[in-house]
């Protein structure tokens, strides 16, 4: 099928749920590909992430007339991170567009990616500049988000990319070599290093259907990627603590000597108030502590049990 000279480009879509956005996908996917046939040959590969809202059949109808595209069904709904590191374990090209299902994502950016992997980049990400449709709360949480994570690690995660990039079949590779399982891919694709480089874009509204980020994911997600990339949160418990035991040692110095020297205390009170600020503060200091201790080991639970990151039930070509 494919002729030798030109490159292959796979193009990896996570679908959750996104029946009615399955066919514009395609065709928007296959006017780039009708405009670059010269120079790539293109496979679509489509990860179908435990839909219940028949996306397969959605798919199946598409695949009887369009060549050239991969259907990947997992056993279940694994996650918008998880089923794109599927999709990446059986892309085939030479290089690997991954993209949204729902036509955020425009693919007619994928000519101007292919322009800057040919140009030597191993990454294109692309940026969002403008993110219409988005809720306020969307666009401030995601805000707040990208700045808190570009001050807690020490890798340079770019600011307001997602997960829409082209990457070069070595950068893959060293994805695929990575076995973590709280995959925080646009981490991930930065911890790779080479050549990186960024295009901005218009991020366009969803097509159709609802978000398949509701709050909770989020949040969840964005712990994920905290914890997959600093270990500062762990660290604030120790340093913390160091200041509040410095804090506690000047204070009983303090208390010892009044005792010592049968000293009034100035302005005594009956100390009521501040022992109950103490104990409520360091209480919450503490169960705070624990809660990110429990952050932590409950990832590295998660790793040490060592199961595959997903389970494919079939793949499907056309
Ligand atoms: N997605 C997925 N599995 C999930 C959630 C989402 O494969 O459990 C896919 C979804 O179909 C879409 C992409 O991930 O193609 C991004 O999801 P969405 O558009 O809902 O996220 P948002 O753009 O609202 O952040
Ligand atoms: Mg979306």
């Amino acid at each position: 099928m494919s002729d030798s000279a030109r490159p292959t480009i796979s193009i990896v879509v996570p679908l959750y749920n996104e029946r009615a956005n399955v066919a514009p996908l395609l065709d928007r996917i296959g006017g780039v590909a009708e405009r670059l046939r010269e120079s790539y040959d293109f496979e679509t590969v489509l990860v179908n992430d435990g839909s219940t809202d028949g996306t397969e059949t959605a798919v199946r109808a598409e695949m009887t007339n369009r060549p050239a595209i991969v259907l990947v069904n997992l056993s279940r709904n694994f996650g918008h991170q998880l089923a794109a590191t599927a999709g990446l374990d059986i892309a085939g090209g030479v290089a690997v567009v991954l993209m949204d299902g729902d036509l955020q994502d425009p693919p007619e950016l994928i000519e101007a990616f292919l322009a800057k992997w040919r140009a030597g980049y191993d990454v294109v990400y692309a940026v969002r500049r403008a993110r219409p449709g988005e809720s306020r709360f969307k666009l401030f949480t995601a805000r707040v988000f990208y700045r808190i994570i570009k001050r807690l690690t020490r890798i340079a995660i770019p600011v307001d990319a997602g997960d829409f990039r082209l990457m070069s079949r070595r950068v893959v590779e060293a994805l695929r070599r990575s076995p973590e399982r709280n995959r925080f891919l646009r981490g991930m694709v930065s911890w790779v290093g080479f050549n990186q480089t960024a295009i901005a874009y218009d991020r366009d509204v969803r097509h159709s259907g609802t978000t398949k980020y509701p709050l909770g994911k989020m949040v969840r997600f964005a712990m994920d990627g905290i914890a997959s990339f600093s270990d500062i949160p762990l660290r604030f418990a120790s340093y913390f603590g160091f200041a509040v035991s410095a804090v506690a040692f000047v204070y009983a110095l303090v208390v010892i000597a009044f005792k010592l020297f049968s000293l009034k205390p100035p302005a005594y009170t009956p100390g009521w108030a501040s022992t109950i600020v103490a104990v409520l503060f360091l209480g919450g200091v503490q169960l705070m502590s624990l809660g990110i201790l429990g952050e932590y080991l409950g990832r590295v639970y998660d790793e040490v049990k060592g199961r595959p990151l997903y389970l494919i039930s079939d793949i499907e070509r056309s």
